[in-house]
């Protein structure tokens, strides 16, 4: 595996692969990696020739007093798990790198970034988006993979590449779990033991809400809002960021729960954790 820090040489390499015919697969990430992000590197190497993978915890993305300074990194481990499952380019910038002086750009999306994480964190997606813009044309892929545990992130990069051009196919990865249901995710390692059942609270929370919906013929946005609601309340460790029905397109929310209803949900552990889940209402 290749590893790289500089945006030049990952366009070199990127244009090399181009050039042999070769189809490029990219997963962006934030490192400390997961069998969630290993997931989306193997869906990657399913759909191209090679996997680039990034890896840079983007300042731009995190508001005051997030934990940008506090985020896991290990590269040397991220290094091993990657290569082990087969990808070709590892690329590390510095954040100096990726913004030199002057840099003086934000991709802005409307509309879908305004509710949800976006009214939680005012300028976030506008991170995502500058630095997912610049990363598809450092790594020139073909395809690129993005999981479904941050729903409203996959539907602002499919519009991104969508109304920017980018001839790039956009796949979405459903999430992997632990065998517990919590969803995967590298904030998870802020969890301390205590901390466990508060954050399972909200997959149990999800499925007291998929159970509902089964089990009533007409149900409610409000009876399921509030069922789930019930079960994450029960931690007193945990404040709802939002937990909303919404639909799975266009993330507007629902008057009436159907099958292409989205439950959404942020919650924060202790002032400290935000955690993020989702699942489709009916179905799976
Ligand atoms: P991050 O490093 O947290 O920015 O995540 C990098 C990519 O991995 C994003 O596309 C995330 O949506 C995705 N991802 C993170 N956790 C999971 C998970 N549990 N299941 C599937 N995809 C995930």
């Amino acid at each position: 595996m290749k590893i790289v820090s500089t945006a030049v040489e990952v366009q070199a390499i990127a244009q090399e692969y181009r050039d042999n015919g070769l189809k490029i697969g990219l997963v962006p990430t934030m490192g400390w990696f997961h069998e969630g992000h290993l997931a989306l590197m193997k869906e990657a190497g399913n759909r191209a020739d090679k996997v680039i993978v990034s890896l840079f915890v983007n300042p731009i993305q995190f508001g005051l007093g997030e934990d940008l300074d506090n985020y896991p990194h290990d590269l040397e481990r991220d290094c091993k798990l990657a290569e082990e499952v087969g990808v070709d380019v590892l690329y590390a910038p510095t954040k100096d790198l990726m913004y030199p002086g002057g840099f003086s750009t934000t991709v802005h999306i409307e509309g879908l970034t305004s509710g949800l994480c976006g009214a939680d964190r005012p300028g976030h997606f506008d991170g995502v988006t500058t630095v997912v813009s610049k990363l598809f044309n450092q790594t020139l892929p073909h395809v690129a993979v993005f999981g479904e545990k941050d729903f409203q992130q996959l539907a602002v990069i499919r519009q991104l590449a969508c109304d920017l051009d980018f001839p790039i196919e956009i796949i979405g990865h459903p999430i992997v779990r632990e065998k517990s249901g919590l969803a995967m995710s590298s904030r998870n390692s802020y969890l301390k033991k205590d901390e466990l059942n508060a954050a399972l609270s909200l997959s149990e929370g999800i499925a007291s809400g998929r159970k509902l919906a089964l089990d009533k013929k007409e149900v409610s946005v409000q009876e399921i809002k509030k069922t789930v609601a019930d079960v994450i309340l029960k931690h007193p460790e945990c404040d709802i960021d939002y937990i909303e029905v919404v639909d799975q397109a266009t993330l507007q929310k629902c008057e009436d729960v159907t099958s292409d209803s989205m439950l959404v949900l942020a919650v924060t552990i202790n002032k400290r954790i935000r955690l993020l889940d989702n699942s489709k209402i009916k179905g799976s």
